[in-house]
């Protein structure tokens, strides 16, 4: 495992939350003092003078377990390789959103989990089959809550408990409770001591959003598709309704969770210019949104830099504040001694056009683009060739880059 120093950038620091110039060292994979990194022989020293050096960014909420051909029988559907669409968006960390129930969570465990270099998370969905078996997530007799807390409690990788999708096709009646799942989901992370997080659709007789947000869920519970259309933020003068600022007060988490579906620029705009921000950008990345109008974890970063929400706190709501929520401080930190998960980030400025949910445009003015991406200190993503010898200097067989290697 290769040293490295990254000189002259300017780093994002999750405990202070600013941006400062500073150099930062990785030794033997996790990060160290860069003043005695810099004499050691064979150290790969990158000029980052125009980029921004993040912890790696955590991705809340996107899909990663596989719905082979559940949802739709013609095809595989639509789930993401996690290496292959998060390290290009500097995402070190993914957090699969209950697409797997406990029926599956071992299978899942055993042949993506443990053998992905991308560190994988998961919210295990309370119904056994969960998103991969869709129909499960419709049936009360199929929450589990004892068992789904079992394994948040033994799989370090289960980071809480998923409700989705409880709504689909027919009304509620005495056995099908309008609640069931939110409460399953909710006795689940009592038993193991972790949050929820609740996709729910609101407005159905007997369950509206504001019971959920106001009743249901618990301080440090999270509802994700915060800026969907059918979330009754705003009130009718677009005001942000009250019943937000007093979930907000109670402790509820609100996660942005954008896929195809869940983020309007017509909600979400109006909310921040009032100060209501999401706690979390997340994707809620599957096959079907990566070609838009989500693209990946800085596209949605991007949207809001041009919303006007300044780097910092995009970082920090893709970093700290996740980590924070997650249980897990030590995803989002550099300190010496720390995981080296970092992300090189630069931004383009421009003519740009951001796309929502809603077929709405947004114009903008500046583009997050990585250019680097660190994972455990390895090198995993690499477009720009960093420490890479020019072709024309580099010898016929086993080379190594020399010097300072400028970006
Ligand atoms: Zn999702």
């Amino acid at each position: 495992m290769k040293d490295y120093i990254l000189i002259n950038g300017t780093v994002y620091d999750p405990e202070t939350r600013r941006l400062e110039k500073r150099d930062i060292a990785v030794s033997g994979g996790v990060i160290a003092d860069a003043r005695t990194v810099a004499d050691k022989p064979g150290t790969e020293v990158f000029d980052l003078r125009e980029a921004v050096i993040t912890p790696g960014l955590i991705d809340m909420h996107c899909h990663i377990y596989p719905m082979c051909g559940v949802m739709d029988k013609t095809r595989t559907l639509p789930t993401i390789d996690g290496e292959a669409h998060m390290f290009s968006n500097g995402v070190t960390t993914a957090v699969d959103a209950g697409t797997c129930g406990c029926r599956d969570f071992f299978d899942f465990k055993e042949r993506f989990i443990d053998h992905s270099k991308l560190r994988i998370l998961a919210f295990v969905n309370i119904a056994y089959g969960g998103m991969a078996d869709l129909a499960t997530e419709l049936e009360p007799e199929n929450f589990f809550p004892d068992t789904a807390a079992a394994i948040a409690r033994e799989i370090p990788e289960v980071v809480g408990i998923k409700t989705a999708h409880y709504h689909v096709g027919r009304p509620f009646d005495e056995r099908h409770p309008a609640w069931a799942s939110v409460e399953a989901a909710v006795t689940a992370g009592e038993l193991a001591a972790k949050p929820v997080m609740a996709d729910v659709q609101p407005y159905l007789p007997g369950r509206s959003y504001e019971e959920l947000i106001l009743k249901k869920l618990r301080s440090g519970d999270i509802h994700t598709h915060v800026y969907a259309q059918q979330f009754p933020i705003l009130d009718k003068k677009g005001k942000v309704q009250d019943f937000m600022w007093q979930a907000r007060k109670r402790g509820v988490v609100f996660d942005l969770g954008h896929g195809a579906g869940s983020f309007w620029f017509r909600n979400a705009v109006p909310a921040f210019d009032q100060g209501f921000c999401p706690d979390t950008l997340s994707t809620d990345l599957y096959l079907d949104n990566i070609n838009g109008p989500v693209f990946g974890l800085l596209n949605v970063m991007s949207k809001y830099l041009n919303i006007g929400m300044p780097l910092e706190e995009v970082l920090y709501r893709t970093t700290a504040r996740p980590a924070e929520i997650l249980g897990r401080k030590e995803l989002a930190s550099i300190k010496p001694g720390s995981t080296a998960d970092l992300a090189v980030l630069n931004i383009r400025e421009g003519k740009f056009g951001f796309s929502d949910s809603g077929h709405a445009r947004m114009d903008g003015d500046k583009m997050l683009e990585c250019s680097l991406t660190i994972r455990n200190g390895e090198i995993v993503y690499n477009p720009m060739a960093l420490g890479m010898p020019d072709w024309k200097n580099a010898p016929q067989s086993y080379w190594k880059a020399p010097g300072v290697i400028k970006l």
